[in-house]
């Protein structure tokens, strides 16, 4: 039992980092700069949590904030809570308002996203993000044992659910607080900052998109934004986005 804690802990951890830090603020915002090599560790993490094609879920969140709790947002709980949740996984390909080619000028000639991404097919990709999950499991299986494997495997279905709650709940007025005034409903939630490594804040973080840190108040405790601090005081980031008291976001780069 011991054992399966231990693995499902630290899986889930570094797994939610991987979705927090690869492919939401690097990816999707460019609220920090690194390495390819370190972006390419933090997406893979997230990648094994089968999140899916970078550049698909990169250019679904940045619809998602340029439509926000419209009837263009690909999964506002103002037009449904089953649709906001996973009924907007139903359809194959991007909606008519959303295109990669356009939005995500910057992701699809990586040519590692480009093989993810499958030529633009969510079942696709989805699929493929699948069968590598499972081989990466059967690896982990065959070198530290089938307890090790099914807890990894359980860590990442938990990871997989954070940002499909985090779209409901974050957007669901009466579950949270705001720090900002705001045209749309988003709010942020303690206990889904602690699940998320920091994305509770999800008000914050749409005052502020580009900035890598979304924890604005003291007691706005964000994981995410302390590893990518680290990151820059150990030379693996270089240019941090972060948003000051005056709401705007500066660039730290020394
Ligand atoms: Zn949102
Ligand atoms: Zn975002």
């Amino acid at each position: 039992m011991t054992e399966f804690l231990t693995v499902f802990l630290i899986s889930y951890v570094l797994h939610a980092l991987g979705v927090t830090i690869g492919y939401h603020r690097l990816l999707s915002h460019r609220s920090f700069s690194c390495p390819r090599i370190v972006e390419y560790f933090w997406v893979m993490l997230g990648y094994l949590a089968f999140e899916g094609s970078p550049i698909w879920w990169a250019t679904i969140h940045r619809a998602h904030h340029r439509h926000v709790d419209t009837s263009l947002d690909p999964h506002s709980p103002k037009f449904g809570y089953y649709n906001a949740h996973v009924g907007w996984l139903a359809g194959d390909g991007y909606a008519s308002h959303i295109d990669p080619a356009i939005q995500s000028k910057d992701l699809i000639n990586d040519p590692l996203y480009s093989v993810l991404e499958q030529g633009g097919s969510w079942r696709r990709a989805h699929i493929t993000a699948f069968i590598i999950g499972v081989v990466f499991r059967l690896f982990v299986l065959v070198v530290f044992g089938w307890v090790a494997a099914i807890a990894s495997l359980l860590a990442a279905v938990a990871v997989l659910q954070i940002p499909l709650l985090l779209n409901v709940i974050c957007h669901f007025p009466r579950l949270g607080y705001k720090n900002y005034a705001r045209d749309d409903d988003s709010v942020n939630v303690w206990w889904v900052a602690v699940l998320a490594m920091g994305e509770g804040w999800h008000n914050n973080h749409h005052a502020f998109p580009g900035s890598a840190k979304t924890g604005m108040q003291p007691w706005e405790f964000d994981l995410s934004w302390q590893i990518i601090k680290l990151m820059k005081k150990v030379g693996m980031a270089s240019r941090l986005n972060v948003a000051v008291p005056n709401n705007t976001i500066v660039s730290v780069t020394d």
